[in-house]
């Protein structure tokens, strides 16, 4: 009797396994759908083949509510501007040991080595920008002829001329560019960045929104694109449209380069933005693609 006691003890023991390991297999099985139905990329169009890429939901689509803002802004802080930034002596690189692995923020923030205006200056989570730059010959992006997604974008002169050339070899290859975002003051980023901390908590604002000072935005010479294939929207979606990829491969010819390249993120401290554009100069552009280094790597040996 004992033995077919402790018999039946076994059999329940097996069969309470089994049992439980089942439950857990679906409710994995239930967990991973969920997610990937949820994954913001089965959410746009033509989402095949995209790297898979876990992202909220992109903070720059909603930053509208701070465009009014920057014509005003623009007024204001154009006049401020600073002539030099003679800080020079900044040394160490994102991903040091001292860089708070959640924020990717160092612990000390350096100022920029180069002047705002220099568009080799380096801008990261460790070197800021003045709250005081904003640069000088800001016009129009609608100047260049691309098609702007709302009114109040501002950009640097000095890119017109090479933005309304991308624009027109873009049309030549039938394929419609439009810019999204574009110059954002100090006070616009600060104003975004903490949305985003009110939303998204600190460490997750971090990945995809800077802090006041380290925008490429604050430079004038960064954009932001999209296009009607994905209805104008802002999102990683982009790499897989015309537009995106006609710009991943054509963009450095008329001098502006991908800021933050998928994988890449320990790097430049922000996650993947096939949209995110930066101007440098064609002859600069140039001397990027033939050093094979990401934008980021190749303006650290610049500064
Ligand atoms: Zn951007």
């Amino acid at each position: 009797m004992k033995a077919k006691e402790i018999l039946n003890k076994i059999k329940d023991k097996i069969s309470f396994k089994l049992v439980s390991i089942s439950m857990i297999v679906l409710l994995g099985l239930s967990l991973l759908i969920l997610a990937f139905v949820k994954a913001p990329i089965f959410k746009g169009t033509k989402a095949k083949n995209q790297p898979f890429y876990a992202e909220k939901e992109n903070p720059e689509s909603q930053e509208s509510q701070f465009h009014l803002e920057i014509a005003t802004q623009i007024n204001k802080t154009v006049e401020q501007i600073l002539a030099k930034n003679s800080t020079n002596n900044a040394t160490g690189s994102i991903g040091s040991a001292s860089t708070d692995p959640t924020s990717g923020y160092p612990e000390t923030i350096l100022q920029c080595t180069r002047d705002g205006n220099d568009l080799l200056v380096l801008v990261n989570k460790q070197y800021q920008l003045p709250a005081t730059y904003a640069p000088a010959d800001l016009v129009p992006t609608s100047n260049s002829g691309i098609r702007v997604t709302q009114g109040y974008l501002y950009s640097r002169n000095v890119l017109i001329n090479d933005l309304s050339e991308l624009n027109s070899a873009a049309q030549a290859a039938g394929i419609d560019i439009a810019v999204l975002s574009a110059y954002r003051s100090y006070e616009t980023q600060q104003s975004t960045y903490n949305y985003w901390v009110s939303t998204l908590g600190q460490a997750e604002a971090d990945r995809v929104s800077a802090r006041a000072g380290h925008s490429q935005h604050q430079l004038g010479t960064a954009l932001d694109f999209t296009t009607s294939e994905i209805g104008d929207a802002l999102g990683t979606q982009f790499a897989n449209t015309q537009a995106g990829i006609w710009l991943a491969e054509n963009a450095w010819k008329y001098g502006f380069v991908i800021a933050y390249p998928y994988g890449y993120e320990s790097t430049t401290g922000y996650s993947y933005e096939p949209w995110h554009f930066r101007y440098i100069g064609k002859e600069n552009a140039a001397s990027w693609k033939n050093s094979s280094q990401i934008l980021e790597t190749w303006l650290q040996g610049q500064n």
